[in-house]
């Protein structure tokens, strides 16, 4: 699987020399430009830096070593498992949040087929009723995933009212996982946080909600996270899902992203076809970046 990084790296790392003073700087450029983040950038920096003197022969394959360990470390302090765990009568209710276009849909189409895969049944529900495409763009994807939906009973429906519903059916039908899609714009900012938190609490009525999942676009950066804010601070994201990471040669978004956030990165979108998408695996993750 590729990460589609942008081989930021492979300029850096292209033959085994021994390190010059400029390659410290060129990794600092890299990690810069690959959206690491100031903070991320400096210290993972002093990091390598201190291990790097600690050692006595130095190649630019131990620099990649030292890095790919650094990094790992980072990663690990956050837990990348999803909470998907269902019992008769209690499917895992998954919420998913975000601004306009960072893929929410497309996200829920993959992810209805990525459990289906793990032989669960997932079921879907259409609570973005704010624009009527939207009912129809999920209801595509459910098609291609082979699972589910729940429609609003008439245009416009309330969100809360379709989110019910949703897990309604998925109690009486036995479905393992249900996928609630939800709108990105509303008129006012607190108008759509008003909106989540009230499907979330009609939804709380009958089962816990297990993950609340915000989408983030990587290619959008800081920005990105910065128009993220209500939903870091009132929707109670429980994970980040980074979506076109394919190609965006954006990787170090990870580690800025789940720094600032303190909220684990849980899956990663990497193309527009149905099986673009993974669960977060750190090692992995930085290997692909690194090589
Ligand atoms: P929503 O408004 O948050 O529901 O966003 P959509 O799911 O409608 O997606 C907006 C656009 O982003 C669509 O054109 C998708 O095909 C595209 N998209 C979503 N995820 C990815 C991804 O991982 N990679 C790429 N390249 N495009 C994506
Ligand atoms: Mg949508």
């Amino acid at each position: 699987m590729a990460w589609g990084l942008g081989k930021a790296f492979t300029k850096l790392f292209s033959s085994a020399r021994q390190i010059e003073a400029h390659d410290w700087d060129d990794l600092e450029d890299t990690l810069v430009q690959a959206d690491f983040g100031p903070a991320v950038t400096d210290e993972t920096l002093a990091a390598v830096h201190r291990v790097a003197d600690a050692s006595a022969t130095l190649d630019t394959d131990d620099l990649r070593r030292i890095l790919g360990e650094v990094l790992e470390e980072r990663l690990a302090k956050f837990d990348p498992t999803l909470n998907l765990k269902s019992s008769t009568g209690q499917p895992a209710v998954v919420l998913v949040v975000g601004v306009n276009g960072v893929g929410k849909t497309t996200t829920i189409g993959k992810f209805a087929k990525f459990i289906a895969t793990r032989g669960k049944r997932a079921i879907v529900g259409a609570a973005d009723t704010f624009r009527a495409a939207a009912v129809d763009q999920l209801a595509t994807w459910a098609e291609r995933a082979g699972v589910d939906i729940v429609r609003p009973t008439v245009d416009g429906q309330d969100p809360a009212a379709v989110a019910y519903q949703t897990v309604e059916r998925a109690i009486a039908e036995g479905h393992d996982v249900v996928i609630i899609d939800t709108a990105g714009r509303l008129h006012t900012k607190s108008g759509l946080m008003d909106e989540l938190g009230k499907i979330k609490r009609v939804v709380e009525k009958i089962v816990p909600i297990a993950e609340v999942l915000l989408v983030l676009d990587a290619t959008t950066g800081q920005n990105g996270l910065n128009q993220a804010t209500a939903f870091l601070e009132h929707a109670g994201v429980t994970g980040l899902v980074l979506t076109k990471l394919d190609g965006s040669a954006r990787g170090g978004f990870v580690f800025a992203v789940q720094e600032e956030s303190t909220i684990p990165v849980k899956l990663v979108g990497q193309g527009e076809g149905i099986d673009d998408l993974t669960g977060f695996t750190p090692h992995v993750f930085v290997r692909q970046l690194l090589d």
